[in-house]
């Protein structure tokens, strides 16, 4: 059986997790916390980095850090995982969905203002795949409004818009370090702050509301019970797993990089011959290998394409059931204009098999089945 996905291990994560209870420190923000951070912030460009304990958490808080207040509204995609819808409607905004452009499937830029109103009070972006928004739109269109900007970069840990890391543009970016990202801490994220501004209050918003940080830098005498917040720092075990793979980086992004690349000339023909569409990477955008789709002509295709790779002992999957179609999307929000590519390019799309260390040999049986099945369709 070829699995759509293996949580990325490179092999000395233990050591490092055995580090952690030798010192005693298996709780959040011990050394390998801070060591992640760090590295973090060095290779973004980050005003701050904090981890989380799921990129789902991280855009909890940065939803929090925007201070909605009921009936604010949040302008989204409709095509992402449920996690960015959820940590708004936990703060109590309402959404606004917008339709995608069916090259990225990321965001319209150019349908986000049309959803602009006088409650708009954040746009959050979603950096699907791994492949940038057209963010210099945005960014304009939020400082014209006033408008806070959220990067949904779950997906886009290492790439970049016009050199600049994802997650970094926007006020707030969120990061996920769940078993299917690049990088993985069993469950996990990371928020990165721009402002210096916010940083105080998001370490008191992930610290049960206390000033727990300050205190432990020697800031404060004292820690004490300051605003609302949460739990959202992870155990230091889970940071030092992580840590482990920092180390290899570059060698676990090469690896994921020629997978991609394999598959994107080896299906080619079947895109230049009109069967298939393959990902598109803007000029100006670096992406990091995070997924490889393909876009079947109509949900018909792809049902039968899924099936054949089943039968093959191929795990091929598709997701996101647009979120406005779903039952939370209608209770908490509404799309804006018209569906023109939200629903046709998600019921084409189909994700292949793309993790750290797919064998070669693995990976050519994808593409011999994936040549077949298209071939003699
Ligand atoms: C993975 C993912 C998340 C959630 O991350 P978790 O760490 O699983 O909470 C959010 N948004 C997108 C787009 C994702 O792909």
């Amino acid at each position: 059986m070829i699995h759509f996905n293996v949580p990325p291990f490179y092999g000395d994560e233990f050591e490092y997790m055995r580090k952690a209870v030798d010192a005693h420190k298996i709780c959040g923000d011990g050394a390998f916390t801070k060591k992640c951070n760090e590295y973090l912030e060095d290779h973004t460009g980050a005003g701050r980095v904090l981890l989380t304990t799921s990129g789902s958490s991280a855009l909890e808080m940065s939803a929090l850090l925007c201070s909605l207040t009921p009936g604010d509204e949040v302008i989204l995609p409709s095509y992402t995982f449920s996690s960015t819808a959820n940590a708004f409607v936990l703060a109590g905004a309402r959404l606004v969905f917008v339709d995608i452009r069916p090259d990225t499937m990321n965001i319209d830029e150019n349908k986000i203002e049309d959803a602009i109103t006088d409650r708009t009070k954040v746009i959050c972006v979603v950096h699907y795949a791994g492949v940038s928004c057209e963010m210099d739109v945005v960014m304009d269109i939020a400082k014209r409004h006033g408008l806070f900007v959220v990067e949904d970069a779950a997906q886009g840990v290492m790439s970049t818009y016009k050199g600049k890391s994802l997650g970094t543009i926007g006020d707030f970016g969120c990061f996920s370090f769940h078993e299917t990202k690049n990088f993985s801490m069993g469950e996990g994220g990371a928020i990165l702050i721009r402002e210096q501004r916010d940083v105080e209050r998001a370490e008191i918003l992930r610290e049960k509301g206390t000033n727990r940080s300050q205190f432990f830098r020697g800031q404060v005498a004292k820690y004490n019970w300051i605003d609302y917040g949460s739990s959202y720092l992870p155990s230091d075990l889970n940071a030092a797993y992580l840590w482990a793979q920092f180390q290899h980086a570059d060698e676990m992004q090469s690896d994921r990089m020629a997978s991609w690349n394999r598959y994107h000339e080896a299906l080619k023909p079947l895109e230049d011959k009109g069967i298939i569409s393959l990902p598109v990477i803007p000029q100006h955008c670096e992406h990091n290998a995070h997924m490889f789709y393909i876009k079947c002509r109509d949900l018909k295709v792809r049902t039968s394409f899924i099936g054949y790779m089943r039968e093959n002992d191929i795990l091929a999957v598709f997701h996101y059931v647009p979120l406005h179609s779903a039952p939370a999307g209608q209770k908490f929000g509404r799309f804006c204009g018209t569906d023109e590519y939200t629903t046709k390019e998600s019921d084409r799309l189909v994700r292949l098999p793309l993790y750290y260390r797919l064998s070669e040999q693995d990976q050519e049986k994808v593409i011999d089945r994936t040549l077949h099945f298209f071939n003699t369709l």
